[in-house]
């Protein structure tokens, strides 16, 4: 299976030139606040076509709200955040086609408990983008298959393993065909028997060529998938390098004070 909005720049692809897909998503002096607290600062990030971005950094520091403000599901206070050249919408049509161009998975795998698996996969293409049943359908069994829990279709949520269920949300994510997908922290909440399972999803995703923003504590994937790690703490960026030179060669003290407690 070929997923929307993939390219064929892969990792091994990027390596001569990581910004050969030209820029997706572009945030721009972006300023968040809730209330008092500033909780994203004057953030510039670029995510090329293709890229796989990892964000690491201690929590509190972010993370989160920059993942939620791409599809806004937080609104930013200042600056502008671009994708495909398009400024984000505020509502409407464009808020809903914007939600289906950039996927997310959480930390919690947020399924409807009451719909079977294929009925998770199936909803928002056929209520969202109209797309007819028998073909959201076909494709949502493709996805399935690919995530290797296609013999689950007609299960619920209840009754799948924690990996099983984030798979399933993985999948979901990708029916709607997304330009970009965002991760948080996806494995964080599995036991850890279930990590690889989760992480070989999105390494297969990753060498695909699938345009990706993954906060995670996973070093082994930051290191075998990553074009780029972002450090993100207190609400700034504080570094952004290669993974190699990341996890060899960290400039700033906050980044290797974090390495030393993570690695
Ligand atoms: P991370 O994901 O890096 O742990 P978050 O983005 O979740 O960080 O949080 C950044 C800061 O914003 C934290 O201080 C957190 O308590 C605060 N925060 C997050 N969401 C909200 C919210 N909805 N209302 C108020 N404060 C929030
Ligand atoms: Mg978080």
């Amino acid at each position: 299976v070929r997923f929307a909005g993939m390219t064929d720049t892969g990792k091994a692809a990027q390596e001569a030139d990581v910004s050969g897909g030209g820029p997706l998503v572009v945030l721009e002096n972006v300023n968040k606040y809730f209330g008092e607290l500033h909780v994203l600062k004057d953030i510039d990030l670029t995510i090329h076509r293709g890229e796989v971005v990892v964000v690491i950094g201690p929590s509190g520091g972010g993370k989160s709200t920059l993942c939620r403000t791409i599809n806004r599901l937080e609104p930013i206070d200042d600056g502008t955040i671009r994708i495909d050249g398009q400024p984000l919408p505020e509502d409407g049509k464009e808020l809903a086609q914007l939600r289906a161009d950039v996927g997310m998975v959480f930390q919690s795998f947020n399924l409807f408990a009451h719909k079977t698996i294929l009925q998770n996969v199936t909803l928002g293409p056929t209520k969202v983008k109209k797309t007819p049943a028998a073909e959201a359908e076909k494709y949502a069994m493709e996805l399935l298959e690919r995530v290797g829990i296609a013999s689950q279709a007609e299960k619920y949520p209840a009754q799948l393993s924690g990996g099983q269920q984030q798979r399933a949300a993985i999948a979901r994510a990708l029916a709607m065909r997304p330009k970009v997908m965002l991760f948080d922290e996806p494995t964080s909440a599995l036991d850890p028997e279930m990590i690889k399972e989760v992480l070989d999803v999105m390494t297969n995703l990753a060498a695909e060529g699938m345009t990706m923003v993954v906060v995670t504590h996973e070093m082994g994937f930051a290191r075998a998938s990553a074009n780029k790690v972002v450090f993100m703490a207190d609400g700034q960026i504080v570094e952004e390098n290669t993974p190699e030179e990341f996890f060899t060669n960290a400039r700033s003290d906050r980044a290797k004070d974090f390495l030393s407690k993570i690695l």
